[in-house]
């Protein structure tokens, strides 16, 4: 009899049982895909945010890469009359202040674990070029002003409605020794180099490579600080930078 009311039971309701597995399954399948849409969403902010945090470094980094390779021209057509002053005038920035010209790179790491200089590390307005004759490390007021520099500069940008380009550090503290080794492979480089000091740096102007008009602002601010006599410049045409003593 009860198997007989059963029988009738699941033939009256065929379909109940395979329903509510359905639903089961499409609750199941809406929960995975909540949690995915979570975890992509979750994802997407992350990359978004490391990409505020590093894009604008290392996409210059690869524009200036790819310009190279593509060999696209810049021209710094009146450097030579905007920053001429040379090795001599560079001396006058070190009359008061400077540091002792040390024998290896080594001993100039010591001098930033004493606090005497400070590591230069990328920012939002440059990055640093990897140093084969020199320390990323200078003086705590010529770093400082690479930050003026950058301001400067990106003012300069806003100004004339352009992207701003982070520039590019080529070389900053160098020792004796890494002078002398720097003398093998480039004749512009000198014994006395102001570079021993810790106020010098060079900025690469041909990795503005392709980009003309960043170019003439970020020249355009650097000739006002030079101006303001807050540094002394020289072109250097042969090495396709813009050799920087902070005065
Ligand atoms: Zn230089």
């Amino acid at each position: 009899m009860m198997r007989a009311i059963s029988f009738l039971y699941e033939c009256s309701h065929p379909k109940m049982i395979p329903k509510q597995n359905q639903i089961n399954q499409s609750m199941s399948n809406s929960l995975i895909k909540k949690t995915l849409l979570y975890c992509s969403s979750f994802f997407l902010v992350f990359i978004a945010v490391l990409a505020i945090e590093l894009l604008p470094v290392q996409f210059a980094k690869a524009t200036a890469l790819y310009n190279r390779v593509m060999k696209r021209d810049v021209r710094c057509s009146n450097c030579s009359q905007l920053f001429p002053d040379g090795t001599s005038t560079h001396e006058l920035a070190y009359r008061g202040e400077g540091i002792l010209p040390k024998q290896t790179l080594t001993a100039l790491r010591k001098l930033e674990r004493t606090g005497k200089l400070v590591r230069v590390q990328d920012k939002d307005y440059y990055y640093t070029a990897t140093m084969n004759y020199s320390a990323p490390l200078l003086l705590p007021k010529a770093a400082g002003f690479l930050d003026l520099l950058g301001q400067r500069y990106a003012q300069k940008c806003a100004d004339r409605s352009l992207s701003y380009v982070p520039f590019k550090i080529t070389s900053m503290t160098r020792s004796i020794e890494s002078v002398q080794a720097l003398q093998q492979e480039n004749k512009v480089a000198i014994k006395r180099s102001p570079h021993l000091k810790g106020k010098t740096m060079d900025i690469s102007y041909t990795a503005f490579s392709g980009q003309q008009a960043q170019l003439h602002a970020f020249i355009s601010a650097l000739s006002e600080l030079r101006q303001e006599k807050k540094c002394f410049v020289k072109y250097e045409e042969s090495t396709g930078c813009l050799h920087i003593t902070v005065r």
